[in-house]
């Protein structure tokens, strides 16, 4: 008996999905992406993208990847530590920790590493992760590698978080580690209130802006939830990547020097994982340019996200408490998510169904999410179908 097929057969979820016609992943692109995209010869509207800038296809972002990939060559044969560390790369950290006002940061192959190497090498056996509930798997990743005590506190509850707080030894460090965005539901950090505990305490925080980046911050700088609540020097490590707004594949820490020093020669996926590509990195280092000269992309976005939460809300769709261009639509029922999905799909939309363990299982939703290219009719017909087939399906009275 093969004791691993045997095993893996029980995993029948897929096939049940499948044989009804509903599953929804892994749906292939056959064109470039922008709002609309090309799946099985097919013209569907992109509302499932994070690159809320809308930069992935931009000329200049384009053009940066070519030349470097020209330059450079097609990949990175070592890591940073030994042979894997180019000029683009250094350029890149040094603009990141000015743009966060950081003193140092280190980029890394992806914004999963980051958080899973970051936060496993800063924390030992006498430290403790205090962590959401609703964090995202790559900050439980680097929380569950990490020997350190963890503290779970319910999402967004501060009272919960205070109380974690009070579990732990004064005299060893305590770090906080929160979503700025949170990545399904779209809503914010409790930053002001967290920068309060974390000092009544002796706390470090480390904020993960993957989806803060590029879309929130003061005067649309795009730094990040952090800078929009004005406490970015409060917070001790800033984390993005660069698969989102910055329309590439990679990320980033800043912090202090002695922080970012100790994972320079440290952090494990900095170390023994091949460096970013000089594409990738010269792809990021182009959307940062075009992000801070062009804050006009960012107040787009926010129109457009505005506008569309009042359609929806005037329809009377459950939209939570999202405070940026992920809209959840709530469903609370995996199999009618899927159903939708595939019905919208059909109507030529593309969006996101959100089940388990992404969420928990009586929030199963439809991610929405806006892109600053995207124009205000592709999300009228969009809205429009949305609705008509949520009715039809009973989510919406
Ligand atoms: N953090 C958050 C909040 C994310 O949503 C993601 C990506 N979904 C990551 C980290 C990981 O980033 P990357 O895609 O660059 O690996």
């Amino acid at each position: 008996m093969n004791l691993l097929r045997e095993k893996m057969m029980k995993y029948d979820a897929p096939q049940k999905y499948k044989a009804e016609g509903i599953y929804p992943y892994f749906r292939v692109i056959e064109s470039d992406q922008d709002t609309e995209v090309i799946i099985n010869g097919k013209k569907v509207l992109m509302f499932g993208s994070n690159a809320y800038l809308g930069l992935t296809n931009h000329p200049k972002v384009k053009e940066a990847a070519i030349e470097a990939t020209k330059k450079y060559g097609t990949g990175m044969a070592g890591s940073r530590f030994l042979n894997g560390t180019l000029d683009i790369h250094v350029e890149l950290e040094k603009k990141l920790a000015d743009f966060v006002h950081k003193e140092d940061a280190l980029v890394f192959s992806t914004g999963f590493t980051v958080n899973e190497g970051v936060i496993s090498c800063i924390t030992g056996r006498d430290d403790y992760i205090l962590w959401d509930e609703r964090d995202h798997a790559s900050i439980i990743e680097g929380e569950r590698v990490s020997f350190s005590t963890k503290y779970k506190f319910r999402h967004n509850d501060m009272i919960s978080l205070e109380k974690q707080l009070k579990r732990c030894d004064p005299t060893k460090v305590k770090l906080i580690v929160v979503d700025g965005v949170f990545s399904m539901e779209g809503d914010l950090a409790n930053i002001p209130e967290i920068v309060r505990l974390a000092k009544k305490y002796n706390a470090n925080i480390m904020v993960d802006e993957a989806h803060g980046i590029g879309v929130l911050g003061a005067n649309y700088s795009g730094k990040g939830v952090c800078d929009h609540f004005g406490l970015l020097d409060e917070v001790d490590l800033i984390m993005g990547t660069f698969s989102k707004s910055l329309a590439s594949i990679g990320g980033f820490v800043a912090g202090e020097y002695p922080v970012i020093n100790y994972l320079r020669h440290n952090a494990r996926p900095y170390i023994f994982s091949a460096s970013i590509t000089p594409a990738a990195t010269a792809a990021a280092s182009a959307a940062l340019d075009i992000l801070k000269s062009e804050p006009d992309r960012i107040k787009r976005l926010w129109d457009l996200t505005h506008y569309t939460l009042d359609q929806f809300k005037e329809r009377g769709f459950e939209v939570g408490p999202t405070a940026s261009p992920i809209i959840p639509l709530y469903i609370r029922d995996d199999k009618k998510t899927f159903t939708i999905t595939k019905m919208l799909f059909e109507e030529g939309i593309f969006v996101n169904p959100v089940v388990p363990p992404a969420v928990s299982s009586n929030d199963t939703l439809i991610r929405f999410s806006l892109m600053a290219t995207h124009t205000f009719e592709q999300i009228d017909y969009a809205v429009e179908r949305i609705e008509k087939i949520f009715k039809e399906m009973e989510v919406l009275k």
